[in-house]
């Protein structure tokens, strides 16, 4: 029994003398631990200011999306390098030159739409399923199409991750949109075409709002809220200038 004692103590005894001395390099400054390792309630204090100065201090009103952008979690979103800016207001990349954007836009985008829990909305360009993981904590059915394959299967683990897995996503050139889950009562675009696809507009119910930035890569791009208020009739208005990274095009996706 002893010696079996021993046997165990000797390893313990000597780990303990690998930590002290690894323990002795490290800077004598108390350094915070990495945020990977920190309690979510770190997360969510950050995730607190964040929606009292970037969301409701620049002007969103809808309770809804208020409460959204408080309760998802950014940080499971952005990879691991950014994770100290997960709950700053800027985009941050997310591999493959694509973006998660904006927190203040994605509110933005999202109180444009004006649905209402339970309705059904297509979103263009999942990226990191960010804005995904808002619609569906609005309480909306949501679509999602991404035309980056990686992306697609990053994308739903971490919307699993954050408990939003019921988010429908499919690989594809979002420009055809997605016809049989189609009418949507809201259709939002989070990569900027050079025009507005006329399927995305074929696809809205009539009530419904499409929101889209519109313009060339890299240059003046206008965010548009297209209210389709009968079969043929679309009204337009400008949300000002933005900058997102462009719709790109697959292919074999035909010639339109
Ligand atoms: N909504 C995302 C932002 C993603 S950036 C988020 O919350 O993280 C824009 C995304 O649109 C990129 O992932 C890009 O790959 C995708 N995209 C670009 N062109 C597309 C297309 N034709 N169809 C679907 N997705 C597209």
């Amino acid at each position: 029994m002893r010696k079996r004692a021993y046997g165990l103590l000797l390893p313990v005894l000597l780990a303990g003398l690998c930590l002290a001395a690894a323990g002795e390099r490290q800077a004598p400054v108390a350094s915070p631990p990495p945020l990977q390792v920190r309690s979510p309630d770190v997360f969510q204090a950050l995730r607190q200011e964040m929606v009292e100065g970037a969301i409701i201090g620049w002007g969103i009103q809808s309770p809804d999306v208020i409460r959204a952008m408080g309760v998802v979690p950014r940080h499971v979103f952005v990879p691991d390098e950014y994770l100290d800016q997960a709950y700053a207001n800027h985009p941050l990349p997310i591999g493959h030159g694509q973006t998660i954007s904006q927190p203040y836009i994605v509110a933005l985008m999202t109180q444009e739409l004006e649905v209402q829990s339970g309705d059904r909305v297509l979103e263009i360009g999942t990226g990191s399923g960010y804005q995904a993981a808002v619609l569906a904590a609005c309480g909306l059915e949501v679509f999602s199409i991404e035309v980056i394959g990686s992306l697609v299967e990053v994308a739903q683990a971490q919307l699993e991750e954050a408990g939003y897995q019921q988010v429908q996503i499919r690989h594809a050139d979002g420009y055809w949109g997605w016809p049989e889950a189609a009418p949507f009562d809201g259709i939002i675009v989070t990569a900027a075409p050079d025009h507005v696809p006329q399927p995305l507009l074929g696809q809205l119910k009539v009530g419904g709002v499409l929101v889209i930035p519109v313009g060339p890569p890299g240059g003046y791009q206008e965010l548009w809220r297209i209210e389709r208020l009968a079969e043929a009739d679309y009204r337009s208005t400008s949300l000002g200038g933005v900058r997102f990274v462009p719709l790109t095009r697959t292919e074999d996706a035909g010639s339109d």
